[in-house]
């Protein structure tokens, strides 16, 4: 056990209170949630928004069931949503190299969105080889591999309410 569900909610209720007073109600604020690694983290982020808000989900391939990123990012299913003039927060679970978020940023701001602003709930900054911006961050965590509330190795552990370090005898064989 790294982070208990405690501290999750306590984080999560801060960065919705954070959010709502930076943004406002005229925001028309656009949450975009990375797959699948970001949906238990959205789901009660955007419960502690206290705004009028919409929300849409992308998904990219970086990682398969390995834990090293292989710096090679597709984007797998695109938004809904034209982004052109919109207030947009990216919501993700980890950044780890930054390379996803990197790609993904750029790809986004092709789109003209009146603003663009990153949110993740954890933050590796040791392992970081692109520089990205993070607005909103949820909590900075060591160099170790993690699962649980959204973040997945093999798939499996997403539903875990708490965010663990995975024994690494779960993957090194
Ligand atoms: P990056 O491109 O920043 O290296 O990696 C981003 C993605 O890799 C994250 O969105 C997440 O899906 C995955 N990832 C990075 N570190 C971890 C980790 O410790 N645990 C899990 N489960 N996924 C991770
Ligand atoms: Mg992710
Ligand atoms: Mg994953």
């Amino acid at each position: 056990m790294l982070i208990d569900q405690t501290q999750i909610q306590a984080r999560v209720e801060a960065l919705g209170a954070q959010i709502a007073a930076d943004y406002g109600a005229n925001s028309d604020l656009l949450l975009v949630g990375v797959l699948k690694g970001c949906t238990m983290f959205m789901m009660d982020l955007a419960r502690a928004i206290d705004l009028p808000l919409t929300f849409d989900f992308i998904a990219v391939a970086s990682y398969g069931a390995s834990t090293e990123s292989s710096g090679v990012v597709r984007m797998i299913k695109d938004l809904e949503t034209d982004l052109a003039g919109r207030h947009v927060l990216i919501v993700e679970d980890i950044i780890d190299s930054g390379l996803t978020l990197a790609y993904l940023r750029s790809q986004l701001l092709r789109r003209n969105p009146a603003s663009l602003r990153i949110c993740t709930l954890l933050n590796k900054p040791e392992r970081r080889k692109a520089d990205v911006p993070v607005d909103y961050l949820g909590f900075d965590i060591p160099n170790e591999f993690v699962v649980g509330y959204g973040l997945d190795y093999a798939e499996r552990y997403r539903n875990l309410p708490y965010i663990g370090i995975l024994k690494p005898e779960v993957y090194s064989q």
